[in-house]
């Protein structure tokens, strides 16, 4: 398995990466690809890239939340980033209408610049959106290139946002959150409708621990969700889809490698 997402520059992981790293190894997780959500922590992932090739990967971007901070520095910063091998995508980047951290209009212009970076550098995007899904979708047709693959990771939106987003050729990463009883009920009704060459999986982790009973008490970190609860994810994508776990499992990880270039 691949977790195309974990957010392990995260300083909830400094102290016991390597066992993290080794736990996730040992629950098969053969590579993981760390998100950067700002400049430090895009910086951050690509040095842990570097210690650990062929297991970790990196993207670079900024995240909505972020997004207040981002200039023309920024940008400078996360271009020396995408030169780097181990950085294979550009984000996370998107709009979060949620919470709101950063205003709308900055972030927009953020999301904007970096599809931009997507499509100069011919890396893929590695998409968040909240509460934002018109101006999201809106803003992405109008400006990414054909070219350039992207996935709305950790999806969670409505059957008509999936419908959208699938037409228009996007991947969709999948988490925890499916598991989630009352949170995730929508989306394990709606997922059968993606295709299974369109579908990934992540972890989020520190976030989005899976909600199957046991694994809360088998976390070494309490409220700290890490890399080796992906195979749970699996399993309850592939229930939902009315397939064998390990069929889900290989195609989930062959699509990754064609979208990521792994
Ligand atoms: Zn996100």
């Amino acid at each position: 398995m691949i977790d195309i997402g974990a957010n392990l520059s995260n300083p909830t992981f400094s102290d016991d990466l390597d066992e993290v790293l080794t736990r996730a190894q040992e629950a098969d997780v053969e590579a993981i690809i760390v998100t950067g959500t700002s400049v430090e922590s895009s910086l951050a992932g690509l040095q842990l890239a570097e210690q650990h090739p062929n297991l970790l990967y990196a993207t670079a971007g900024v995240h909505p939340h972020d997004a207040d901070s981002y200039n023309k520095e920024t940008e400078q910063q996360l271009i020396a980033l995408l030169d780097q091998p181990s950085i294979i995508a550009v984000g996370e980047t998107g709009l979060d209408f949620n919470r709101n951290f950063s205003t709308p209009e900055n972030q927009r212009s953020a999301f904007e610049a970096q599809i931009d970076l997507a499509n100069r550098y011919q890396k893929p995007l590695f998409l968040h959106e909240r509460d934002a899904f018109d101006d999201f979708y809106a803003i992405l047709c109008a400006n990414k290139n054909d070219a350039v693959k992207a996935v709305v990771h950790c999806f969670t939106g409505s059957e008509s946002a999936l419908k959208a987003y699938l037409d228009s050729g996007f991947y969709i990463g999948i988490t925890g959150w499916i598991s989630d009883k009352k949170r995730g009920a929508n989306l394990r009704e709606i997922i059968k409708y993606a295709p299974l060459d369109r579908l990934m999986i992540e972890t989020d982790a520190p976030y989005l621990t899976p909600q199957q009973t046991g694994i809360k008490q088998k976390l070494v970190k309490k409220h700290r969700n890490e890399p080796w609860t992906l195979a749970y994810t699996a399993a309850t994508l592939a229930e939902c889809l009315e397939i064998e776990t390990n069929e889900l499992i290989s195609r989930t990880k062959e699509n990754t490698k064609n979208f990521f270039s792994l």
